[in-house]
């Protein structure tokens, strides 16, 4: 082994000059050029609590699609956090499809979150749809979610983005990469760097699955950008039983961690139960997440390996 062996993943990704981009791909996202990467800026790393995003360590974050009951959220942060998951995720403000389906229980859903937070060490991501929660949602969140129905909300991005906490911006059903790097621009014109893009299915003539989920993305988006990418296997699939193939192959595409829908009870769940795992799902889904994270790196690691030394800043 040579001295690249003890070298980070953005280490790695600098060293590799193949991640300098093609003038091509340039062009093509022109618009978006501080969301590129440049040879001074190869992988954006967002710290979080006790660890980081987009750095060595690959990153789950687990829980219920909505916040329901204080038992719910702290038994499912309990059960995530023993098999691995390093953020609780939850809704308490709920974008639904129907305006008759539940909303989300707003303030008492986070303050349950913050109860989970403390009880776990588990950090917190939650969806925020107004600017007007911003500041409420921001005080309670570790990292503020902007959900597909919003991601052209450019108020919302401004307002967001202006909290100082990190943005998990979820790709618009409907939106391509090139929207998405438009939403991501805008977050850093606004003074935050700590933008983490997360794939999770977009709309296509296929009706079988919820999303048609786009690896193609998070492969372009690795190759393209240096904001650290999530993949959100759960929404894409719309079924339970798909979420580990999908989770394996959003790894094996590059993605620096997971966002998957966990609860207690998925057939009694007040959203998205259909495709939430239960403990046991996620117990196995994890396991078999090992040696595929345990490979991540090696690619690059040998893509570095017949590349000068000097990239290595
Ligand atoms: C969610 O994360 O529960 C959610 C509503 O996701 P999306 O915005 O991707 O539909
Ligand atoms: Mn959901």
């Amino acid at each position: 082994m040579n001295d690249r062996g003890s070298l980070t993943l953005p280490q790695l990704v600098e060293a590799d000059w193949s991640a300098r981009l093609r003038v091509s791909w340039q062009a093509r996202f022109a618009e978006t050029p501080d969301v590129l990467k440049s040879p001074q800026h190869c992988q954006t790393v967002v710290p979080v609590r006790d660890f980081e995003i987009g750095g060595d360590e690959f990153i789950t974050m687990a829980g219920p699609c909505s916040v329901e009951t204080e038992a719910q959220v702290m038994s499912t942060a309990r059960h995530v956090r023993s098999a691995g998951a390093r953020i609780l995720r939850g809704g308490a403000f709920k974008p639904r499809s129907s305006p008759y389906a539940f909303q989300g229980h707003g303030l008492e859903g986070l303050k349950l979150l913050d109860r989970a937070r403390a009880a776990t060490g588990l950090a917190i991501v939650t969806e925020v749809m107004s600017e007007c929660d911003v500041p409420l949602v921001a005080e309670y969140a570790d990292i503020l979610q902007i959900g597909s129905r919003s991601m052209e909300n450019y108020t919302l991005l401004e307002t967001a983005a202006k909290s100082g906490r990190p943005i998990l911006l979820k790709r618009g059903m409907v939106a391509t990469v090139a929207d998405l790097l438009r939403s991501a621009q805008v977050i850093l014109d606004n003074g935050n760097p700590n933008v983490i893009l997360c794939e999770r299915g977009i709309r296509t003539f296929e009706t079988a699955t919820r999303n048609t989920f786009d690896v193609t993305a998070i492969a372009l988006l690795k190759h393209i950008s240096h904001l650290p990418v999530i993949a959100d296997p759960s929404h894409a699939a719309g079924h339970r039983d798909l979420v580990p193939a999908l989770a394996r192959i959003a790894v094996v595409a590059g993605a620096d961690g997971l966002l998957i829908e966990v609860h207690p009870d998925p057939d009694k769940a007040w959203s998205d139960g259909e495709q939430s795992l239960d403990f046991a799902e996620f117990n196995d889904t994890m396991a078999s997440l090992e040696p595929y994270i345990a490979l991540r790196g090696n690619a690059l690691r040998r893509a570095a390996d017949v590349r000068p030394m000097e990239a290595v800043g």
